[in-house]
């Protein structure tokens, strides 16, 4: 399977080297030169098997490694999980599902892709006899579970830039107290857009790119999107597909999850709508509403995973929309970087097709919480509570929503708790996470003093 970026002006790739170099070298992201296809057979036959192997059968075309040794890092990838199902489907109502993602290691569903990702990369360095550096920008849930994927590997030093006070104390923990060498929590005094742009900034910066091994595990890596597939396929054909249509809602930020729905929806699972679920940092809603990609400040609010304004993975969305033409995505990132741009006509028409979209305020946020609880006994979290409100609005009875639940409540206890009266616990497994000692690194909000500090590290 071959690679292309959605800037038209990288090489080509394999799966392997799309995976470890992340982002293009024309500032691009990855996307596949053909989605392969499952028919309605293959799909049909994913019915009753385990998540591992349903991950295996979508997976593989995309991937160039022997049978037998993806099948094995599949099966590591996801031991650690605290539910059997992997992602299991609770209903929340008539034709209303919520998909759990928050059984993996840090309670939320980037363990899926960070998981799989940490036993590739071993894999990979293992077999060259290299090292790499991985850098990635979170905003509190990425991080945690990129450590927790890459503690104690020592072909990998792994640092994360968080913004500094913009993180709740779960997530700041999960990070700050694995106490390996080879981890390094980086609290930058900036907001998660300021993160972002360091790390872009460190990948466009070659002579440092290439001196330190550096490697992206963020959102925009494509083999991220790709381990967030399989959930789609496994829930949809739980509730009848292919031989029943399926909705998805999704809380969306970076636009990685929706993303992989999309790919899913592109290798011919029968998905009828994606609807984009915002906070009020809704850019991605008014994109959607009225063409218009103007960035404003990013909000602070209670479901701070979503607090973005630049969404990259929305760059692979655009480059189908405009026909897979990278000039035009690079137009628009140009003009991105100037504020914003409008989209075309035609694309906007294109992405409509496909995705709808909601935004759901702070108050609206907290009743949700509130009312799914009295309603059902489901504790949300912030974020899921976003997609649930927003999928209320697009409920279609002749077509099952499924609504993903990207975390646990436990790792946001101060919002649901303020909308339920009951503080959610954590589950035993991690108990102990407010008695572990905590190690960060405070740093200001410039490139240089980044960069000097990774490089004084990994010549330690
Ligand atoms: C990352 C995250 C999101 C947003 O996912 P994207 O892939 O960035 O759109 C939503 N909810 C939680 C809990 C997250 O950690």
């Amino acid at each position: 399977m071959q690679y292309v970026s959605t800037r038209g002006q990288a090489p080509e790739l394999g799966f392997e080297q799309a995976m470890l170099a992340g982002l293009a070298r024309d500032g691009g992201l990855y996307v596949p030169r053909d989605v392969p296809q499952m028919s309605q057979g293959d799909i049909a036959a994913l019915a009753g098997l385990s998540y591992e192997e349903v991950a295996f059968r979508v997976m593989r075309p995309f991937v160039d490694l022997p049978d037998d040794v993806f099948r094995g890092l599949i099966g590591t990838a996801y031991s650690g999980f605290g539910h059997a199902a992997r992602a299991p489907l609770v209903q929340l109502g008539s034709g209303h599902f919520l998909l759990e993602l928050f059984h993996g290691p840090t309670l939320a569903f980037k363990d899926f892709a960070m998981q799989l990702i940490g036993q590739l990369f071993q894999e990979a360095m293992a077999r060259k006899g290299e090292r790499i550096t991985i850098v990635g920008a979170t905003s509190g849930d990425t991080g945690s579970a990129a450590i927790e994927a890459f503690r104690g590997l020592d072909a990998v030093d792994v640092f994360i830039l968080f913004p500094h006070g913009r993180v709740s104390d779960v997530q700041r923990r999960q990070m700050t107290t694995p106490d390996e060498a080879n981890v390094h929590a980086l609290a930058v005094d900036g907001d998660f857009d300021d993160c972002q742009a360091a790390v872009k900034a460190m990948f466009n910066d070659f002579a440092f790119r290439d001196g330190v091994g550096l490697t992206a595990i963020n959102s925009i890596n494509w083999a991220r999107v790709l381990a967030q597939v399989v959930y789609y396929f496994s829930s949809a054909v739980a509730l009848g597909a292919p031989h029943r249509k399926v909705s998805f809602t999704v809380p969306t930020g970076n636009f990685g999850d929706i993303f992989a729905g999309y790919i899913a929806k592109k290798m011919g699972l029968p998905i009828d709508r994606l609807v984009v679920a915002t906070n009020r940092n809704d850019i991605l809603h008014r994109t959607l509403a009225s063409g218009a990609h103007m960035k404003q400040g990013v909000e602070p609010t209670i479901s701070p995973s979503m607090d973005i304004q630049v969404s990259s993975n929305f760059e692979r969305a655009l480059f189908d929309a405009y026909g897979r033409d990278g000039g035009a995505v690079r137009q628009l990132m140009d003009e991105l970087a100037q504020g914003g741009f409008t989209v075309s006509q035609g694309a906007l028409q294109s992405l409509r097709e496909h995705f709808d979209s909601g935004r759901c305020d702070e108050a609206e946020t907290a009743a949700t919480i509130r009312a799914i609880h009295v309603a059902t006994g489901e504790t949300l979290c912030p974020h899921s509570a976003v997609g649930v409100k927003v999928a209320g609005e697009h409920l279609n009875p002749a077509i099952p929503m499924i609504t993903l639940a990207t975390a646990h409540p436990a790792k946001f206890p101060d919002a649901v708790e303020a909308a339920t009266g009951t503080r959610p616990p954590l589950p035993p497994r991690m108990a102990d996470l407010f008695d572990r000692p905590e190690r960060v690194t405070r740093v200001p909000n410039t490139l240089s003093a980044i960069q000097s500090l990774i490089r004084e590290r990994i010549s330690q």
